[in-house]
């Protein structure tokens, strides 16, 4: 499928010109008479080895409340619903104007990734006349010549570029029987083969035998509520027939591969021990996995106000890295709390294996450099340009752009944030990755 690209600014700015030199026609009609090329005209164009689909649009008039330039607007409209990729073009030579302080509005509320370009900036060498663009809010801006057919290789390639990226697969991970894949992890004694033999014990758990497996089969499929789990061996953990018991010694190995197979880390502590220095290893593990992960702190029922209070605590302070994750206070032997921390395992498995589209990505990295925009270093000023989503299970956010070297640990912080609010990303991790093309 050919990707489709829309021209979008207002009158005049040379959008016909330009959509002439993407399709190497003479067909649209070019005259210096505001608002003459109207509806929309479809092209083909190929520019190198790109081929796509343009459409001009007569932009939009955003005040005129009513007859041809409400109708303009409303095909312009359109053509950005059908378009993969927003081309929203300027006049270099007239500068910044209020309506394309509008369109930009109205552009950014349709959400189409965009690639701001100054039209008519053959013989500007400076581009010092172009910096006042950037108050659009849309990064860079790309100075073109349409008539004289500068720069126009390079903005097809800027434009199509996110978009030959590839989309999250539509996979198996789609499969809502698939089971998720849950590993119980803690040190000695914590109480996991007491939690997971109540959770089997329960008639609302269905444990089921697979075809082949034996009693020694490494990992136990269930059924919750019509959700299909599997319980990876734990490490710590043996199989005595249809319950696990504690061994002896504890394998860091063992807990490794059991935290790199699951999907999901159920992270067990002892109340009555508070946080160890063992139970920040575990913790710092998960962490580097990528897994999801959601924090019990089993034996509740044996501890006063006081001590309570001393281990929520010593979470904040000990295992900060794990802010994202839900937190359960449950007693594996009286079973309490135990609904809760399902909810939050199946919660945490979404987030962790949702799908983050290109356009929407682009969308919310562009608004969030908006509203802050990364700081310059020495001569350097990042600029981020489009966002794709890497991998799932942990969600992995690529960003492209310039000078990203220069990017602060604390304003990825900040975009994390943001993705994590608009993704409603709990129980996992979520890493930003950032790619500086040359
Ligand atoms: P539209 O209304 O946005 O479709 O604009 P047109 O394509 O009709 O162009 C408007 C005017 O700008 C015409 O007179 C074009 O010749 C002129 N124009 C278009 N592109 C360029 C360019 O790259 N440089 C200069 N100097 N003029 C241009
Ligand atoms: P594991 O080594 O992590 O598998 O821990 P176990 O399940 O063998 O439990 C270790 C000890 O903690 C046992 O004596 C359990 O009876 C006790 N225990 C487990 N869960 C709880 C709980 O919720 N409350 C209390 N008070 N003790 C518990």
């Amino acid at each position: 499928m050919k990707p489709v690209i829309a021209l979008v600014g207002r009158p005049n700015v040379g959008k016909s010109t330009l959509f002439n030199r993407l399709t190497q026609t003479r067909d649209a009609i070019v005259a210096d008479f505001a608002g003459l090329t109207r509806d929309r005209h479809y092209g083909n164009g190929r520019i190198g080895k790109h081929e796509f689909i343009v459409i001009d649009t007569g932009g939009f008039e955003p005040d005129a409340g009513s007859g041809i330039f409400k109708e303009m607007a409303k095909q312009t409209r359109q053509a950005v619903a059908e378009a993969d990729v927003v081309i929203f073009v300027v006049d270099a030579r007239e500068g910044l104007s209020a309506q394309d302080h509008d369109i930009a509005n109205e552009l950014r509320r349709l959400g189409k990734p965009c690639v701001l370009v100054a039209n008519k900036a053959e013989g500007m060498h400076d581009g010092t006349r172009l910096v006042d663009f950037y108050e659009l809010g849309f990064g860079e801006v790309h100075g073109i010549s349409a008539a004289h057919g500068q720069g126009i290789r390079d903005l097809v390639e800027l434009a199509l570029e996110p978009l030959a990226l590839p989309e999250p697969e539509e996979d198996a991970e789609e499969d809502p029987n698939k089971p998720i894949k849950l590993a119980v992890a803690g040190r000695p004694n914590v109480g996991k083969s007491t939690l997971i033999n109540t959770w089997l014990g329960e008639e609302r758990l269905v444990a089921f035998d697979l075809p082949g497996t034996t009693r020694d089969a490494i990992s136990v499929p269930f059924e919750r509520n019509g959700q299909r789990f599997e319980l990876i061996d734990t490490a710590g953990l043996r199989r005595k027939g249809k319950v696990f018991e504690a061994i002896e010694k504890f394998s860091v190995v063992k807990t490794l591969q059991a935290i790199e197979s699951a999907n999901v880390v159920l992270l067990l502590l002892d109340a009555t021990q508070g946080v160890t220095d063992q139970d920040a290893h575990i913790a710092g593990y998960i962490l580097e996995s990528g897994r999801a992960v959601v924090i019990a702190i089993n034996k509740w029922d044996a501890v006063d106000s006081y001590q309570r209070e001393q281990i929520q605590r010593q979470i904040e302070t000990r295992l900060p890295f794990l802010k994202f994750a839900s937190l359960h206070f449950i007693s594996a032997i009286k079973r309490q709390g135990l609904g809760p921390v399902w909810q939050s395992i199946v919660q945490a498995h979404k987030s962790a294996t949702r799908k983050m589209s290109t356009p929407v990505l682009t969308r919310l990295l562009l608004e969030a450099v908006q509203f802050q925009a990364p700081k310059r270093s020495g001569m350097f000023r990042p600029k981020m340009r489009y966002a794709h989503q890497g991998g799932m299970n942990p969600p992995i956010i690529i960003i492209h752009g310039n000078s990203l070297e220069h990017v602060t640990e604390a304003y990825k912080r900040f975009l994390e944030g943001r993705f994590r609010k608009e993704f409603d990303l709990v129980g996992t991790p979520l890493r930003i990755q950032l790619k500086t093309s040359s």
